[in-house]
């Protein structure tokens, strides 16, 4: 007779994670920053009781197990308790970008099926532009202003009290769609990726490793990846499970109200793309001793290359920038920049030299890199492959199934778009997105590890290299670069910069300075603007 397994089969579903609120955290904090800067305070037990309350207002409202609601919302209270609120009715939590143009967004809500609403009510502008092309059935505004809420929606607070605070909890399998999101379209159509109950949950037990991001119950967790942009890296649900303090930036993301919320909240982890913290740099330069921030804040940086010089200049504000590396079909984080124990004895210059690589894969992920023909390459730190991963949290396949072709290998791997290198230690490094590569004379230059140097130089602001059509060579690289207030920079200047650092070939033929880089609606280097911006350019 085999032995068989005689453990419980307890579904891993968000409603544990609610209560807990109650029943652990009550007291704990949640901030959050109010369009008119002002700070709103609120706590655990509070959000428990609300999150309740707005999952049976649904239920009654007659929103199903597995319909969609929308949120276009920035980081703040409400959000989190949509959060938590639509996925434990068994509703579908779908965050919407609101940084899309409002056609997008119409696209998004109708391809996802949405049936309500919920924004903020600075964003109604927003909807007022999209709202004749969705057939939604209720719009909830949350008044964040305090101003009353026009009669044609519903206020968000008269809604939570239509709920009852003995909501019981729908029977809800762990495989149940819970939350999703919708890339963010930087290299095609977005396309929906629907997360479970179960992935939610052991992303955030991931995440909440000592050895990943330690999110724990002593500390303040502020996202500023948008809870809009890949469910805010997950930390909105990992701060939930372990009971850590939220201060959540509302709409304010520049720098200064960001320095003032690390600051008055005493801030210890934070997360965000590589240009909020380039601004965050060049704020704490300008003025050394206007802020204090938490000993030892951590700051997860990821969605784009981190350049080494950002690593070394917070390493002297006491801020230690941990590198993740992810993508919304992946939960998302996949893996995490630590130098392993094993390594400590690294001198300091080794230390960041393996802290600009993406890291070591969560447990859990696989990962593999392949060629062109989907043949596996080895882990010799040398060769580089398309990145595929397989894992808990890693998607099997888009909302209706789109996109299949290109994005899955046949026996069930997801194809990033990554192009990596993993060496002997397991250390992951990406080199570049296969369609950011510059292909030049047969050989592939890492625009990444062009920007990563030139960004080192101390009169550069931003750089991002593009590969532009050559007569010759196929392409080459450009780089674009914004330099810093009253300096100037030449194409000399930067390849002697970069001299000794790479090979001749690799070096860009030529240097642009422009004002701003484009962004992303998720803060990312537009690269396809670029691109389309110098296609006609014609080298000397
Ligand atoms: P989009 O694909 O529209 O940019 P995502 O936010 O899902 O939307 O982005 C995922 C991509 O971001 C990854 O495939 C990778 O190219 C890039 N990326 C994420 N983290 C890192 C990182 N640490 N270093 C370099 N690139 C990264």
């Amino acid at each position: 007779m085999s032995i068989k397994s005689t453990m419980m089969d307890y579904p891993l579903t968000l409603s544990t994670l609610v209560e807990r609120l109650k029943t652990y955290y009550p007291r704990v904090e949640v901030v959050s920053r109010l369009p008119d800067k002002t700070l709103h305070r609120t706590h655990y037990l509070d959000i428990h009781k609300r999150t309740k309350r707005l999952a049976s207002a649904l239920t009654k409202r007659g929103v199903k197990k597995g319909e969609g609601v929308a949120t276009l919302m920035w980081n703040h209270y409400g959000h989190l308790e949509a959060y938590l609120g639509v996925p434990i009715m068994g509703g579908v939590l779908h965050t919407v970008n609101l940084r899309l143009s409002p056609k997008d967004i119409a696209y998004i809500i109708n391809h996802a099926g949405d049936k309500v609403l919920i924004i903020d009510d600075i964003l109604l502008p927003l909807y007022e532009q999209f709202k004749d092309d969705v057939a939604l059935d209720e719009v909830i505004v949350v008044p964040l202003t305090g101003e009353k809420v026009n009669s044609e929606y519903t206020d968000y607070e008269d809604y939570l009290k239509l709920g009852d605070d003995d909501f019981s909890y729908p029977i809800i399998d762990e495989n149940d769609a819970a939350g999703m999101c919708y890339t963010s379209g930087t290299t095609g159509r977005p396309k929906g990726v629907v997360y479970s109950h179960r992935s939610t949950v052991l992303h955030a037990m991931a995440e909440a490793m000592v050895d990943t991001l330690g999110v724990s119950q002593s500390d303040v967790v502020t996202p500023v990846v948008p809870m809009f942009h890949a469910n805010a890296w997950g930390l909105s649900y990992t701060s939930v499970l372990v009971g850590a303090k939220q201060a959540l930036p509302g709409p304010h993301l520049d720098a200064e109200s960001l320095m003032d919320l690390y600051q008055s909240e005493q801030v210890t982890l934070s997360a965000g793309v590589p240009t909020i913290w380039m601004a965050i740099k060049t704020a704490r330069e300008a003025e050394p001793n206007r802020w204090k921030t938490a000993p030892n804040m951590r700051m997860v940086v990821g969605g784009a290359a981190v350049p080494e010089s950002l690593f070394r200049a917070f390493d002297k504000f006491d801020m230690t920038i941990i590198q993740a590396w992810g993508m919304t079909e992946t939960g998302p984080l996949a893996t995490v920049g630590i130098v392993k124990e094993s390594l400590s004895d690294l001198d300091e210059d080794a230390k960041y030299a393996c802290r600009i690589k993406q890291g070591l894969t969560l447990p859990f992920i696989d990962i593999r890199i392949v060629d062109e023909e989907g043949v596996e390459l080895p882990w010799d730190g040398k060769t580089s492959g398309n990145a595929e991963l397989k894992g808990p949290w890693v998607t099997a396949a888009y909302h209706k199934n789109e996109g299949a072709e290109d994005s899955f290998s046949e026996d069930g791997w997801l194809k990033t778009g990554d192009v990596c290198q993993i060496d002997q230690e397991g250390y992951v490094k990406l080199t570049d997105r296969t369609k950011d590569l510059v292909k030049s004379g047969g050989e592939w230059i890492s625009s990444v590890d062009l920007e990563n140097a030139i960004m080192g130089h101390p009169d550069v602001l931003e750089a991002a290299v593009i590969a532009v059509a050559h007569p010759k060579w196929d392409e080459r690289p450009l780089a674009v670069v914004v330099v810093k207030e009253d300096k100037q920079i030449t194409t000399d200047d930067i390849r002697q910069f970069l001299d000794g650092k790479f090979t001749k070939m690799w070096l860009p033929d030529a240097v642009e300075v422009i004002a701003e880089i484009p962004k992303t609606s998720t803060g990312k280097f537009m690269k396809m603007a670029l691109r389309e911006q110098y296609k006609n350019w014609v080298w000397e």
